[in-house]
């Protein structure tokens, strides 16, 4: 494990990582490391400057990256974690006996270790071979990290620039981390090094131009920000998380929360393929399909912004990373609450056995399924969906649906589900209904 090589100083974290660090057992220490916790963000993108509530009520984190790995890193070693520090894995071979062999350069000098599966969390780099596909246009990243600056507030600042877009952090010392996202022609030597090249752009920034008045005290360094990911993300013996399986356009601020989220449900696939519990296809085509859903979710939405721009002010940069937003399918309408209005399962709504996460492990289990409904969807938080969609096969007034449910989910869950179902078009009014078919399929 090599967390010491950590160059981007500050990242901000959306307050959704907060219910996945309380599962990992580190919410505590990260909550108490005082980083800042501003609630506001500075936006100015498509023409229009604003201060944007960052993430609704909730407040998310700017943490200083090297700092909170090494919170999740002893968060880890309570949890039982045998650590080797500093350790830079340089081969990891597959044995003919179905285990591996790691050899890793320490501080002690060279080592061996063996293990019965690997994990690949070495970010975009990867350790294990495999192949990459990009989500957008190749994108390069350029972070400094500065001191002494005139900018009010500790609000995050994004911009979108000319060619390129802006993102800036303050840290609790008063200093900011600022990178700037640009096409790599802008790296050719003709533009000068790359502090020349950062520094020009950030000059243009209207947002940071109070940095440039400060002192750059670190290098400049450059790293991808393209989004891309693996289609290939696991198999039986290995599996990346992360970066290595799938890195987010850093314009959603989502690759940590994202990193965590498929690092838990990686530990069930791990669970899932060791105990042997199902056919090693269930865990590994979870974890893929998964992946893939992830990647294309958040193509969509990177690209919806990057298009918003490219509305406002035209350019080849903006262009190849926009996506047109697809219209949303689903269509907002008033829940029918008179008890007496009749509900019955829609036609198009089906309950198809589908990999899910179940405690620790993956399990086939039956998910409902609805072309408006983005993959198969078996939880609803903690409430199983299918027994509830089952008692929908006949039409039902909505009083003796909600009393049949009684027996199956606490009152204030059944109305939030009733909700979700007939959002999604799960459940119709029965005049409006084609015969039903089985449920099953
Ligand atoms: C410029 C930029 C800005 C970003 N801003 C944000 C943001 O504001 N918010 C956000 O949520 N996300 C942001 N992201 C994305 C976020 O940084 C990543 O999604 C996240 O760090 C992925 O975590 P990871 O653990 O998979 O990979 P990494 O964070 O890259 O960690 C990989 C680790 O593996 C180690 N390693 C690599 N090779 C080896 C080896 N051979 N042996 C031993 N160890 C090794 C590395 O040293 C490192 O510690 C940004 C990304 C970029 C490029």
């Amino acid at each position: 494990m090599d967390a010491s090589r950590r160059h981007r100083i500050a990242e901000a974290l959306p307050p959704a990582v907060l219910p996945l660090l309380e599962q990992l057992g580190a919410r505590e220490d990260v909550e108490a490391a005082g980083f800042l916790r501003p609630s506001e963000a500075v936006v100015r993108w498509a023409g229009r400057t604003w201060r944007r509530r960052t993430w609704g009520d909730s407040q998310g984190l700017h943490v200083n990256r090297g700092v909170f790995d090494q919170l999740l890193l002893s968060a880890a070693m309570r949890a039982g974690v045998r650590v080797i520090h500093s350790a830079r894995v340089r081969r990891l071979a597959c044995e003919g006996s179905g285990g591996w062999s790691i050899e890793a350069d320490t501080p002690e000098g060279p080592r061996m270790v063996r293990a019965t599966f690997s994990v690949d969390a070495s970010g975009r780099g990867g350790l294990l071979r495999g192949q990459k596909r990009r989500l957008s246009a190749d994108t390069v990243a350029l972070s400094g990290h500065w001191a002494d600056v005139r900018i009010d507030g500790e609000h995050s600042r994004t911009e979108a620039g000319q060619d390129c877009w802006y993102w800036a952090g303050a840290l609790p010392d008063g200093s900011w981390s600022a990178t700037v996202f640009v096409a790599p022609d802008r790296l050719k030597p003709r533009h000068g090094d790359l502090a020349e090249v950062y520094v020009r752009l950030l000059a243009d920034s209207e947002l940071l131009s109070g940095l440039t008045s400060g002192r750059l005290i670190s290098a400049v360094r450059a790293c991808s920000a393209t989004p891309e990911v693996d289609d290939g993300p696991v198999g039986v013996g290995w599996i990346k998380v992360g970066d290595a399986a799938l890195a987010h356009d850093p314009l959603s601020s989502q690759g940590v929360q994202s990193a965590l989220s498929h690092a838990l449900a990686a530990a069930c696939v791990v669970h899932t393929l060791l105990t042997e519990t199902v056919s090693p296809d269930v865990p590994l085509s979870f974890y893929a399909d998964r992946i893939r859903h992830a990647a294309e979710h958040h193509r969509r939405l990177a690209g919806a912004q990057y298009h918003e721009q490219n509305q406002h002010s035209p350019s080849p940069f903006w262009a190849a990373r926009s996506v047109t937003p697809v219209v949303s399918p689903i269509v907002p309408r008033d829940f029918p609450r008179d008890p007496n209005r009749v509900l019955v399962r829609a036609a198009e709504a089906r309950l198809r056995p589908t990999p899910v996460v179940d405690g620790d492990v993956i399990r086939l289990m039956r998910a409902v399924e609805h072309p408006r409904i983005d993959g198969a969807v078996a939880f609803l938080g903690r409430d199983y969906l299918p027994p509830l969609v089952e008692t929908m096969e006949t039409p039902k007034p909505l009083r003796e649906l909600l009393c049949e449910w009684s027996a199956l989910i606490p009152p204030d869950r059944a109305s939030l589900v009733l909700a979700w179902l007939w959002r999604h078009h799960v459940i119709e009014e029965a005049e409006n209904t084609r015969p039903v078919r089985p449920v099953w399929t």
